[in-house]
């Protein structure tokens, strides 16, 4: 349903339960936030109904200056915590945020099962994380593309690796994505209004697209490739 994500030099934790926060209007069941902490790991941390609830129950040391958030609107599985998102690959190395829908995710399902898998949620969503984490491709980029290639449906969705701690990858397909560019720092979101508040310069991703997103910038591909350099426009807010 939304997501939204933060890198930089700040905590991300706030920035992320802030974003989540104003994505509310859009509806949601559950929800979760995922950073990268100052020893390289992965930490998440998901709850079953409001924001809110998650703010009050995150843990007091939970902190990055790489993260990533979900707000959930369920289509596979019901509205519990080990439904939330971020999903995790089983060594909770890679993370993943994801709206829309894996159409043939109980195919994948099945799939990661004969090999050896441990499926902890319902949902479509964890197929990714485990198809990301299990490619050899060399680059967090090609795991990406060579997981995508896999999936059929539709999805936005941004992923943490505990082994680039300097970057999203993100990614769309018939769920719109953007990213928003600060001084030092870069956003992702789903829906501007996740992030108006620290930048109003955007790109849109299309179908397609791929981007590597760090502090300083981002860069986008495809399946194929790499595209030309998308120029960020200035968005005009109307509060
Ligand atoms: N299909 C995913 C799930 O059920 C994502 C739903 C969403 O877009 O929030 O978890």
């Amino acid at each position: 349903c939304g997501i939204v994500g933060y890198v930089g030099s700040k905590d991300a934790v706030p920035l992320l339960v802030q974003g989540l926060l104003r994505l509310e209007y859009r509806g949601y069941d559950s929800a979760g936030v995922g950073v990268i902490d100052d020893t390289g790991s992965v930490r998440v941390h998901r709850s079953a109904g409001r924001v809110s609830d998650l703010r009050e129950s995150l843990p007091k040391n939970l902190s990055g200056t790489i993260g990533i958030g979900h707000t959930r609107w369920a289509t596979h599985g019901p509205a519990t915590e080990s439904n939330a998102h971020p999903h995790s690959s089983g060594d909770g190395r890679v993370s993943v945020v994801h709206n829309g829908i894996v159409d043939n995710a109980s195919h994948l399902r099945e799939m990661l099962r004969a090999e050896g898998v441990a499926l902890t949620s319902d949902t479509d969503t964890e197929v990714l994380a485990h198809l990301i984490a299990r490619s050899s491709a060399d680059t967090l980029e090609n795991a990406v593309i060579e997981a995508l290639t896999q999936v059929e449906g539709t999805y936005g969705i941004a992923v943490l690796d505990a082994r680039h701690p300097d970057r999203m990858v993100v990614a769309r397909n018939g769920s719109p994505l953007i990213i928003g560019i600060g001084e030092g720092e870069t956003y992702v979101a789903s829906d501007l209004a996740a992030i108006v508040r620290h930048t109003s310069t955007v790109v849109h991703l299309e179908d397609g697209e791929i981007a590597t997103v760090t502090a300083s910038g981002f860069t986008t591909f495809t399946a194929n490739g790499p595209t030309a350099q998308r120029l960020p426009v200035d968005v005009e807010v109307i509060e």
